[in-house]
């Protein structure tokens, strides 16, 4: 169910048990092959594959686009809403679907910038509303919903998600192959390790020169449909748990 395409007296009558799902994703630099609305494109993709199983069980909001990218702006034409005013926007939305008498709130994620931010609104929100029993505030970034068995046999180059990568370029070319430039010619940037286990503060351009991470030389189409479809499956699960959950529990 769309809500942009429902009237608000419709909005109104639906049963306040109905998860709203809000999807966010961003529009920044995807390397010297990609679009820079790839990370919007592919969670379009994601969730609409997934309406067509929910249905009218779940209440779909329109994909902001608008993320946090702030580490991606030495590249041109990335538009980004700094991590603090981005907070607050996530939390403004929270609040709307609080005051529609809504309490299922779900922001699916297809942006990495947008992790703390997304969760630092839920989380914010919550300490707001804590005199409540009745409310399930999540956030979840599509990719990491998946079941890890079913990507192991897919034989992808890479072990997780990077940025332009073999997984993005991928799906890119099963969803708009128009729109991918050529990839079979770019050197792999590997991840790295950073400083893990701790968590480096990092701007794109110290990692990458052209703007990907990972191996996008390694995708194919073919690969990108069975991305698709384990990253559907994962959200169609993971939605499965929130419509199944008992309204006040701590599991799900
Ligand atoms: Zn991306």
């Amino acid at each position: 169910m769309q809500l942009a395409e429902l009237t608000w007296p419709a909005v109104q009558a639906l049963n306040k048990d109905t998860p709203v799902v809000l999807p966010v994703a961003a529009l920044e630099q995807h390397g010297h092959h990609l679009p820079l609305f790839t990370d919007s494109l592919l969670l379009g993709e994601v969730v609409r594959r997934t309406v067509e199983r929910v249905g009218h069980r779940a209440l779909f909001a329109p994909l902001t686009w608008l993320g946090n990218s702030d580490h991606h702006l030495d590249f041109a034409g990335t538009l980004s809403a700094p991590p603090r005013t981005y907070l607050d926007v996530l939390g403004g939305l929270l609040e709307n679907c609080l005051q529609h008498g809504f309490k299922r709130l779900v922001f699916i994620n297809g942006h990495g910038g947008n992790d703390v931010p997304g969760k630092q609104a839920v989380f914010e929100i919550r300490q707001r509303h804590r005199q409540r029993q009745d409310l399930l505030l999540l956030f979840a970034t599509y990719w990491n919903l998946a079941d890890p068995s079913r990507i192991t046999p897919l034989n992808l180059r890479q072990r997780e998600m990077g940025h332009a990568c073999e997984w993005e370029t991928s799906m890119m070319l099963r969803l708009a192959p128009g729109l991918v430039k050529e990839f079979k010619n770019l050197d792999p940037v590997e991840a790295g390790l950073g400083f893990a286990p701790a968590t480096r503060a990092w701007i794109t351009r110290e990692r990458t020169t052209l703007g990907h991470i990972g191996h996008p030389r390694d995708a194919s189409a073919e690969k990108g449909e069975a991305l698709f479809t384990v990253f559907t499956d994962g959200l169609v699960a993971f939605l499965e748990r929130v419509m199944a959950w008992d309204g006040k529990g701590w599991s799900g």
